[in-house]
Protein backbone atom coordinates (compact mmCIF):
# COMPACT_ATOMS: atom_id res chain seq x y z
CA UNK A 1 0.00 0.00 0.00
CA UNK A 2 1.33 3.55 -0.62
CA UNK A 3 0.05 7.07 -0.06
CA UNK A 4 -2.31 8.92 -2.29
CA UNK A 5 -2.16 11.69 -0.45
CA UNK A 6 0.15 13.34 2.13
CA UNK A 7 -0.36 16.58 4.13
CA UNK A 8 2.72 18.22 5.46
CA UNK A 9 2.89 21.54 7.89
CA UNK A 10 -0.47 22.60 6.38
CA UNK A 11 -1.57 25.62 7.97
CA UNK A 12 -4.81 27.48 6.47
CA UNK A 13 -5.83 31.16 7.52
CA UNK A 14 -9.13 32.86 6.80
CA UNK A 15 -7.19 36.19 7.07
CA UNK A 16 -5.66 36.45 10.35
CA UNK A 17 -7.98 33.78 11.66
CA UNK A 18 -5.62 30.35 12.20
CA UNK A 19 -8.35 27.76 11.18
CA UNK A 20 -6.17 24.74 10.86
CA UNK A 21 -2.46 24.70 11.86
CA UNK A 22 0.42 22.87 11.39
CA UNK A 23 -1.32 19.92 10.50
CA UNK A 24 0.14 16.46 8.91
CA UNK A 25 -0.89 13.48 8.09
CA UNK A 26 -0.64 11.01 4.97
CA UNK A 27 -3.93 8.70 3.67
CA UNK A 28 -3.26 5.56 2.16
CA UNK A 29 -4.58 4.31 -0.93
CA UNK A 30 -7.64 2.61 -0.30
CA UNK A 31 -8.20 3.61 3.12
CA UNK A 32 -11.48 4.60 4.49
CA UNK A 33 -10.92 7.65 6.54
CA UNK A 34 -13.30 10.07 8.83
CA UNK A 35 -12.27 13.15 9.72
CA UNK A 36 -14.19 14.30 13.28
CA UNK A 37 -14.36 16.92 15.38
CA UNK A 38 -16.63 19.66 17.08
CA UNK A 39 -18.09 22.38 15.13
CA UNK A 40 -15.61 25.42 14.39
CA UNK A 41 -12.39 22.63 14.57
CA UNK A 42 -11.62 22.99 10.74
CA UNK A 43 -12.80 20.39 9.10
CA UNK A 44 -14.47 21.70 6.04
CA UNK A 45 -11.50 24.28 5.71
CA UNK A 46 -9.16 21.07 5.98
CA UNK A 47 -11.42 19.25 2.86
CA UNK A 48 -11.38 22.55 0.70
CA UNK A 49 -7.69 23.20 0.72
CA UNK A 50 -7.14 19.39 -0.12
CA UNK A 51 -9.49 19.63 -3.03
CA UNK A 52 -8.12 23.49 -4.07
CA UNK A 53 -10.45 25.32 -2.88
CA UNK A 54 -8.01 27.43 -0.14
CA UNK A 55 -5.11 27.82 -0.49
CA UNK A 56 -2.67 26.83 2.18
CA UNK A 57 -0.80 29.36 4.04
CA UNK A 58 1.86 27.56 4.72
CA UNK A 59 2.87 23.73 4.27
CA UNK A 60 2.03 21.40 1.38
CA UNK A 61 -0.27 19.04 -0.11
CA UNK A 62 0.77 16.67 -2.14
CA UNK A 63 -1.05 13.83 -4.56
CA UNK A 64 0.05 10.62 -5.56
CA UNK A 65 -0.43 9.54 -8.62
CA UNK A 66 -3.61 11.51 -8.82
CA UNK A 67 -4.24 15.75 -9.54
CA UNK A 68 -6.60 17.76 -7.30
CA UNK A 69 -9.20 18.17 -9.92
CA UNK A 70 -9.45 14.13 -10.04
CA UNK A 71 -10.49 14.37 -6.75
CA UNK A 72 -14.58 13.43 -6.36
CA UNK A 73 -16.10 16.12 -3.20
CA UNK A 74 -18.88 16.35 -2.21
CA UNK A 75 -19.16 19.24 -0.37
CA UNK A 76 -21.16 20.45 3.14
CA UNK A 77 -24.39 21.19 2.17
CA UNK A 78 -26.21 24.43 2.20
CA UNK A 79 -29.67 26.24 1.02
CA UNK A 80 -28.17 27.23 -2.13
CA UNK A 81 -27.02 23.94 -3.06
CA UNK A 82 -30.47 22.02 -2.63
CA UNK A 83 -31.99 24.66 -4.03
CA UNK A 84 -30.07 24.37 -7.49
CA UNK A 85 -32.18 24.91 -10.36
CA UNK A 86 -31.21 22.36 -12.63
CA UNK A 87 -32.00 18.88 -13.74
CA UNK A 88 -30.82 15.42 -11.89
CA UNK A 89 -28.47 14.68 -15.07
CA UNK A 90 -27.32 18.15 -15.18
CA UNK A 91 -25.87 18.47 -11.84
CA UNK A 92 -24.13 14.85 -12.39
CA UNK A 93 -22.63 16.13 -15.58
CA UNK A 94 -21.27 18.87 -14.17
CA UNK A 95 -18.96 16.28 -12.13
CA UNK A 96 -17.36 15.70 -15.59
CA UNK A 97 -16.05 19.68 -15.60
CA UNK A 98 -12.52 18.83 -14.36
CA UNK A 99 -11.32 15.74 -16.20
CA UNK A 100 -11.56 16.85 -19.89
CA UNK A 101 -11.89 19.34 -21.49
CA UNK A 102 -15.72 19.82 -23.49
CA UNK A 103 -16.41 20.63 -26.85
CA UNK A 104 -17.98 24.25 -26.95
CA UNK A 105 -20.95 23.98 -24.71
CA UNK A 106 -22.09 20.37 -25.06
CA UNK A 107 -20.61 17.08 -22.82
CA UNK A 108 -18.99 14.26 -24.50
CA UNK A 109 -20.14 11.06 -25.27
CA UNK A 110 -17.68 9.58 -22.87
CA UNK A 111 -18.83 12.09 -20.62
CA UNK A 112 -22.67 11.38 -21.03
CA UNK A 113 -21.53 7.99 -20.64
CA UNK A 114 -19.78 8.21 -17.46
CA UNK A 115 -22.95 10.14 -15.54
CA UNK A 116 -24.99 7.79 -16.67
CA UNK A 117 -23.19 4.68 -15.76
CA UNK A 118 -23.17 6.67 -11.94
CA UNK A 119 -26.57 7.40 -11.90
CA UNK A 120 -27.72 4.09 -12.52
CA UNK A 121 -24.88 2.68 -9.70
CA UNK A 122 -26.35 5.03 -7.22
CA UNK A 123 -30.04 3.94 -8.56
CA UNK A 124 -30.72 7.66 -9.29
CA UNK A 125 -31.56 7.01 -13.31
CA UNK A 126 -35.15 6.77 -12.50
CA UNK A 127 -34.97 11.04 -11.61
CA UNK A 128 -32.56 11.73 -14.90
CA UNK A 129 -35.18 14.30 -16.15
CA UNK A 130 -36.32 15.78 -12.68
CA UNK A 131 -35.54 19.14 -11.35
CA UNK A 132 -32.63 18.92 -8.53
CA UNK A 133 -34.57 20.73 -5.96
CA UNK A 134 -37.86 18.63 -5.83
CA UNK A 135 -36.04 16.04 -4.49
CA UNK A 136 -35.99 14.72 -1.28
CA UNK A 137 -32.68 15.22 1.03
CA UNK A 138 -31.23 11.77 0.35
CA UNK A 139 -31.70 11.20 -3.06
CA UNK A 140 -30.32 15.13 -3.80
CA UNK A 141 -27.03 13.04 -1.54
CA UNK A 142 -26.99 10.64 -4.04
CA UNK A 143 -26.71 12.98 -7.03
CA UNK A 144 -24.23 14.93 -5.73
CA UNK A 145 -22.56 11.55 -4.97
CA UNK A 146 -22.92 10.47 -8.34
CA UNK A 147 -21.39 13.85 -9.72
CA UNK A 148 -18.40 13.56 -6.78
CA UNK A 149 -17.94 10.31 -8.77
CA UNK A 150 -18.12 11.41 -12.10
CA UNK A 151 -14.69 13.49 -11.22
CA UNK A 152 -12.84 10.84 -9.84
CA UNK A 153 -11.93 7.15 -9.95
CA UNK A 154 -9.40 6.66 -7.05
CA UNK A 155 -10.00 9.24 -4.48
CA UNK A 156 -13.66 10.81 -3.30
CA UNK A 157 -13.95 13.77 -0.37
CA UNK A 158 -17.12 14.11 1.31
CA UNK A 159 -17.98 16.93 3.85
CA UNK A 160 -20.96 15.44 6.47
CA UNK A 161 -22.57 13.57 3.37
CA UNK A 162 -25.12 12.50 6.38
CA UNK A 163 -25.95 15.60 8.41
CA UNK A 164 -28.91 16.39 6.43
CA UNK A 165 -30.50 12.76 6.31
CA UNK A 166 -32.65 10.83 8.29
CA UNK A 167 -30.87 6.87 9.82
CA UNK A 168 -32.27 4.62 6.79
CA UNK A 169 -31.06 7.15 4.16
CA UNK A 170 -28.02 7.56 6.26
CA UNK A 171 -27.27 3.60 6.57
CA UNK A 172 -27.98 3.37 2.27
CA UNK A 173 -25.33 6.04 1.40
CA UNK A 174 -22.81 4.42 4.08
CA UNK A 175 -23.47 1.38 2.29
CA UNK A 176 -22.77 2.87 -1.23
CA UNK A 177 -19.79 4.24 -0.01
CA UNK A 178 -18.29 1.05 1.38
CA UNK A 179 -19.47 -0.54 -1.92
CA UNK A 180 -17.26 2.09 -3.82
CA UNK A 181 -14.46 1.78 -1.23
CA UNK A 182 -14.30 -2.03 -1.57
CA UNK A 183 -15.72 -3.60 -4.94
CA UNK A 184 -13.83 -0.13 -7.01
CA UNK A 185 -10.73 0.31 -4.74
CA UNK A 186 -12.21 3.99 -4.11
CA UNK A 187 -10.32 5.92 -1.27
CA UNK A 188 -12.88 7.72 0.84
CA UNK A 189 -12.08 10.72 3.44
CA UNK A 190 -15.25 11.67 5.06
CA UNK A 191 -15.91 14.53 7.16
CA UNK A 192 -18.02 13.10 9.81
CA UNK A 193 -20.53 15.35 12.62
CA UNK A 194 -21.02 11.83 14.73
CA UNK A 195 -18.00 10.26 16.00
CA UNK A 196 -19.52 6.80 17.05
CA UNK A 197 -20.80 6.70 13.16
CA UNK A 198 -17.48 7.35 11.76
CA UNK A 199 -15.87 4.76 14.42
CA UNK A 200 -18.35 2.06 12.99
CA UNK A 201 -17.63 2.89 9.44
CA UNK A 202 -14.16 4.29 8.57
CA UNK A 203 -10.58 2.44 9.19
CA UNK A 204 -8.50 5.34 10.14
CA UNK A 205 -9.80 8.60 12.20
CA UNK A 206 -8.59 12.48 11.99
CA UNK A 207 -10.01 13.94 14.74
CA UNK A 208 -9.52 17.97 14.35
CA UNK A 209 -9.25 20.69 17.03
CA UNK A 210 -7.65 23.58 14.52
CA UNK A 211 -4.62 21.28 14.94
CA UNK A 212 -4.93 17.24 14.53
CA UNK A 213 -5.24 15.80 17.86
CA UNK A 214 -5.54 12.32 16.88
CA UNK A 215 -4.20 10.43 13.57
CA UNK A 216 -4.70 6.88 13.48
CA UNK A 217 -6.64 3.25 13.28
CA UNK A 218 -9.95 3.50 14.90
CA UNK A 219 -9.40 0.93 17.60
CA UNK A 220 -6.56 2.90 18.61
CA UNK A 221 -8.61 5.96 18.92
CA UNK A 222 -11.28 4.05 21.32
CA UNK A 223 -8.26 3.50 23.82
CA UNK A 224 -7.46 7.46 23.55
CA UNK A 225 -8.45 10.04 26.73
CA UNK A 226 -9.76 12.18 23.86
CA UNK A 227 -12.25 9.55 22.54
CA UNK A 228 -13.64 9.23 26.47
CA UNK A 229 -13.76 12.76 27.10
CA UNK A 230 -15.69 13.67 23.46
CA UNK A 231 -17.99 10.69 24.04
CA UNK A 232 -18.50 10.80 28.19
CA UNK A 233 -19.86 14.21 28.59
CA UNK A 234 -20.92 14.25 24.82
CA UNK A 235 -24.99 15.05 25.31
CA UNK A 236 -24.55 17.54 28.11
CA UNK A 237 -21.50 19.35 28.05
CA UNK A 238 -20.13 19.28 23.72
CA UNK A 239 -23.32 19.93 22.58
CA UNK A 240 -24.83 22.68 24.91
CA UNK A 241 -21.45 24.53 25.44
CA UNK A 242 -19.31 24.17 22.06
CA UNK A 243 -16.70 26.71 23.35
CA UNK A 244 -16.12 25.02 26.62
CA UNK A 245 -15.79 21.88 24.60
CA UNK A 246 -13.31 23.32 22.20
CA UNK A 247 -10.98 24.99 24.97
CA UNK A 248 -11.36 21.25 26.55
CA UNK A 249 -10.03 19.59 23.86
CA UNK A 250 -7.11 22.88 23.34
CA UNK A 251 -6.04 21.71 26.88
CA UNK A 252 -6.36 18.37 25.85
CA UNK A 253 -3.88 18.57 22.71
CA UNK A 254 -1.20 20.47 25.22
CA UNK A 255 -1.19 17.56 27.49
CA UNK A 256 -0.43 14.95 24.71
CA UNK A 257 2.25 17.38 22.97
CA UNK A 258 3.81 16.49 26.03
CA UNK A 259 2.95 13.07 26.34
CA UNK A 260 4.75 10.42 24.40
CA UNK A 261 1.83 8.20 22.29
CA UNK A 262 3.07 9.07 18.84
CA UNK A 263 -0.67 8.87 17.21
CA UNK A 264 -1.98 11.53 19.45
CA UNK A 265 0.54 14.17 18.37
CA UNK A 266 -0.24 17.27 16.43
CA UNK A 267 2.40 15.78 13.57
CA UNK A 268 1.16 12.51 13.75
CA UNK A 269 1.24 10.46 10.46
CA UNK A 270 -1.28 7.74 9.29
CA UNK A 271 -0.03 4.16 9.25
P1 LIG B 1 -15.87 22.76 10.80
O1 LIG B 1 -16.10 22.30 9.41
O2 LIG B 1 -15.02 21.84 11.63
O3 LIG B 1 -17.15 23.08 11.52
P2 LIG B 1 -14.75 25.14 9.56
O4 LIG B 1 -13.58 24.66 8.79
O5 LIG B 1 -15.99 25.43 8.82
O6 LIG B 1 -15.03 24.12 10.77
O7 LIG B 1 -14.33 26.44 10.33
C1 LIG B 1 -13.11 26.53 11.07
C2 LIG B 1 -12.97 27.94 11.64
O8 LIG B 1 -12.81 28.87 10.58
C3 LIG B 1 -14.17 28.40 12.44
O9 LIG B 1 -13.71 29.19 13.50
C4 LIG B 1 -14.95 29.23 11.45
O10 LIG B 1 -15.69 30.24 12.11
C5 LIG B 1 -13.85 29.84 10.60
N1 LIG B 1 -14.31 30.06 9.22
C6 LIG B 1 -14.87 29.15 8.39
N2 LIG B 1 -15.13 29.67 7.19
C7 LIG B 1 -14.71 30.97 7.25
C8 LIG B 1 -14.71 32.05 6.30
N3 LIG B 1 -15.17 31.90 5.07
N4 LIG B 1 -14.19 33.23 6.72
C9 LIG B 1 -13.69 33.38 7.97
N5 LIG B 1 -13.68 32.42 8.90
C10 LIG B 1 -14.18 31.22 8.55
MG1 LIG C 1 -17.87 21.87 8.35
Amino acid sequence: MSAILEVKNLTVRYERHVAVENVSFSIEEGDYAAIIGENGSGKSTLVKSLVGLIPPFAGEIVMHGMEKREIGYLPQSTIVQKDFPASVTEVVLTGCLGNERRIGPFYTKKQKKTAEENMELLGITPFAKKSFRALSGGQQQRVLLARALCATKKLLILDEPASVLDPVVTHDLYTVLHKLNRERGITVLMVSHDIHCALEQAKTILHMGRSLLFCGTADAYYDTELYHRMTGSCGEHFANHGHMGHAALEHHHAEHQNGDNQTERGESTCM
